[in-house]
């Protein structure tokens, strides 16, 4: 039976479609437009061809009844992974461009499956660390952070603050996702679930259709971290949020809570890779592209990146990790798959 897959276009769900192609499942992707599907069947030719892999049309997922036509046109789809939501800087109206296609596309495709997809059994939700973490203890290295943790930022602050816009999307979508679920219970189908994914800074190889001028946010974070870190700069750069995970293992992550039972049922995945430092990056790079890099960034304190995370929160997601059994791709190969393709786009640009 089909999963559903929402924003197939974008740079973690490309990598979710690989894997549930490869895992065997019959996937229906959401896309804006016929050019993105165009470019994703371009990437899976003969998953098309045998329509293991179909496409639906959605430009707005803020509309009413959006997916309704998802539904009706594949009344099988058992599952929905649900990632489509905008991850960007560029807001001019807080709502309309960020919590409204968040929040509201996260309640319009959970009610098309109240009205329309009786045989949905999981729901998928990636939502994000931003709804875990506090940003006014950034600089406590006292704080914990794990699956029970709930950012404070409230709706004022979300409208009204740019800098907090984003955290509140994901807090808010998050918390519609689980009251839509308490409160039609009676209405969905019994063995109704939610799995929420909750993500810190993804980096790693990108599979979407991109290049350096349309990075998405996470790969441009560090793209300007390399950039902007100068030559002479002997100092300990520090991290707001050090930690990371790998887009191979958010990715897989989305695709095991399909397939956990119990252990993924009605519960949060805090899927961190580690911890990061600009410092851990910055040796990274010197010890892998020395040729490219030397003399072009900084050098900083090598070795010396965890000193910085001293004044850090940290997180604890050990049951994240016994329920999903997910093993973390470490920071050095993340990082050098990443740099990799980043030089490869500079010599097409
Ligand atoms: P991308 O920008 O690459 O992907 C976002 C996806 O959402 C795209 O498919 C995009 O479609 C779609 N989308 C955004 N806004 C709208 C809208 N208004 N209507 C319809 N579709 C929309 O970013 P990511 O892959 O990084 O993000 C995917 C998910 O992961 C998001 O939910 C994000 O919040 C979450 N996340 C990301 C993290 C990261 O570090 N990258 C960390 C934690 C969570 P289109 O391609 O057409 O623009």
């Amino acid at each position: 039976l089909p999963v559903l897959l929402t924003g197939a276009s974008g740079y973690l769900a490309s990598h979710i479609l690989d894997i549930l192609l490869n895992h065997g499942y019959p996937v229906v992707a959401t896309v804006r437009s016929e050019a993105k599907a165009s470019f994703i069947a371009n990437r899976h030719d003969s998953a098309q061809t045998s329509k293991q892999l179909q496409f639906a049309i959605v430009p707005d997922i803020v509309a009413v009844g959006a997916f309704d036509n998802v539904f009706l046109n594949h009344p099988d789809i058992y599952a929905v992974i649900h990632t489509a939501s905008p991850f960007h800087s560029k807001i001019q109206d807080p709502i309309k461009d960020i919590l409204d296609p968040a929040i509201l596309g996260t309640k319009n495709v959970l009610n098309s499956i109240l009205t329309h997809g009786s045989k949905v059994t999981k729901f998928v939700l990636t939502s994000s660390n931003a709804a875990i973490t506090d940003p006014a203890l950034k600089n406590d290295g006292s704080a914990c952070f794990n699956e029970d943790s709930w950012s404070p930022v409230t709706w004022e602050q979300a409208v009204n603050d740019r800098n907090l816009t984003y955290r509140g999307s994901k807090k808010f979508a998050e918390i519609a996702a689980w009251d839509f679920a308490r409160d039609n219970a009676a209405d969905l189908n019994p063995e109704f679930s939610i799995t929420t994914i909750n993500p810190p800074m993804i980096f790693g190889p990108m599979v979407h259709d991109v290049t350096l001028n349309t990075l998405n946010e996470s790969s441009n974070a560090l793209y300007k971290l390399i950039k902007s870190s100068p030559p002479n700069d002997t100092s300990l750069p520090t991290q707001p949020y050090p930690i990371y995970v790998d887009v191979r293992d958010a990715a897989l992550a989305h695709v095991l809570a399909l397939e956990r039972g119990d252990s993924a049922r009605n519960k949060r995945w805090y899927v961190v890779g580690g911890y990061f430092t600009t410092q851990d990056v910055l040796d990274i790079l010197h010890k892998h592209f020395e040729d490219q890099v030397g003399g072009k960034i900084a050098i900083g304190k090598p070795g010396q990146g965890a000193l910085s995370l001293i004044n850090s929160p940290k997180y604890d997601n050990s049951r994240t990790v016994e329920q999903s059994g997910l093993k973390f791709i470490p920071l050095e190969k993340t990082i050098v798959d990443l740099y990799t393709q980043f030089l490869q786009l500079e010599k097409c640009a």
